[in-house]
């Protein structure tokens, strides 16, 4: 019942920001959020290791890359709603 509650809240959440991005003339992107923060944004390396979560650090154990954690999660966002809007 609470999943069917919090699904449903989504759900208009969803259909709300669809309605005002069509009115405003853009298209919304939705984005598969599984691993988003656990990736590199340089080369793509997935590893539970890459993030320091007590300090918001990401350090990619592939390439090195060494930036903030949410920065490489909106880098992510970004690459993967870039590639649906392509679709
Ligand atoms: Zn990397």
């Amino acid at each position: 019942m609470n999943r069917a509650i919090l699904s449903q809240g989504w759900y208009n959440l969803y259909a709300i920001l669809k309605y005002k991005s069509e009115w405003q003339g853009k298209k919304l992107v939705r984005v598969d959020s599984r691993y988003i923060t656990m990736e590199c944004s340089g080369c793509h390396k997935v590893s539970i290791k890459n993030v320091d979560l007590k300090n918001r650090k990401f350090k990619c154990v592939s390439c090195g890359l060494e930036i903030c954690m949410d920065y490489n999660a909106a880098l992510n966002v970004r690459e993967r709603s870039l590639l649906n809007v392509k679709e």
